[in-house]
């Protein structure tokens, strides 16, 4: 049975007391149905770890064991402190950082060869919906960063379904959308790695969601939870989406 999850990129929010009474909220938040993912700011990773049981992500890391990488934090200091789970893909690292297909290829081995778990994203920008081009889009960013994986390894990924046109901007795919680009992500899935790999795997749905539109997005049957950034800042919020399987 695949897993139900509900993560939250924080982004580059918050300072530190905030950070800390939104961890301790998250943290009285108990199913054992959900797994609850928390990508904070670098800084609070080490915060998270220590008093919470939350499950911890990092939002970046540069896909190189160590060196002389002047800010930069590599995949094994992450594993090395406790850290489960990075984000690769996001389109706000694709845009701002110029994060390549290829980079994002190497940061997917690199976190996978220290045994770290990929929450890899993907999604269109607008004018790509508008031409109806969606899906053939988001199947080549799938088949350029992630699809070289071994069945094995793909098994330690999940998916992200990001549309651009959503993300932050109060605009959410609908249903209809949302299950069409789910059902083909697993259909792509299952065409490269079998079907057992393709109903395993969580594939999650991000932008704009929120307490009101998750029920109905998780109701989905190929929507496996969020990602989920602005609700994620408030505890209300993000463990209303994490009760609405
Ligand atoms: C995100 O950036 O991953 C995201 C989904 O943001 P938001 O929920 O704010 O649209």
């Amino acid at each position: 049975m695949r897993k139900n999850i509900v993560a939250g990129n924080w982004k580059m929010n918050l300072v530190s007391s905030e950070a800390k009474m939104l961890l301790s909220e998250l943290d009285k938040f108990q199913d054992d149905g959900v797994v609850k993912i928390v990508f904070p700011p670098s800084i609070f990773i080490q915060e998270a770890l220590t008093n919470t049981n939350l499950k911890v992500g990092a939002q970046n890391f540069y896909p190189k064991e160590k060196g002389a990488f002047t800010g930069e934090v590599s995949m094994t200091q992450l594993k090395d402190i406790g850290v489960s789970y990075v984000l690769v893909g996001h389109s706000e690292r694709r845009m701002y950082f110029s994060e390549s297909e290829a980079f994002l290829k190497e940061k997917v081995n690199a976190a996978l060869s220290v045994g770290l778990k990929v929450v890899f994203c993907c999604g269109e920008p607008l004018d790509i919906r508008e031409s109806n081009q969606e899906l053939s889009y988001v199947k080549q960013q799938l088949k350029d960063s992630l699809f070289h994986l071994s069945e094995d390894e793909v098994k330690n990924c999940i998916i992200a379904y990001e549309p651009i046109w959503a993300i932050g901007t109060g605009k959410t795919a609908s249903v209809e959308q949302a299950e069409d680009m789910h059902a083909s992500i697993r259909s792509w899935v299952k065409e490269q790695y079998g079907t057992l790999v393709s109903e395993e795997l969580s594939i999650l749905y991000g932008g704009s969601c929120n307490a009101k539109n998750a029920k109905e997005l998780f109701s989905c049957p190929n929507v496996d939870g969020g990602l989920i950034g602005g609700a994620s800042l408030d505890h209300e919020a993000f463990v209303s989406i994490a009760k609405s399987f």
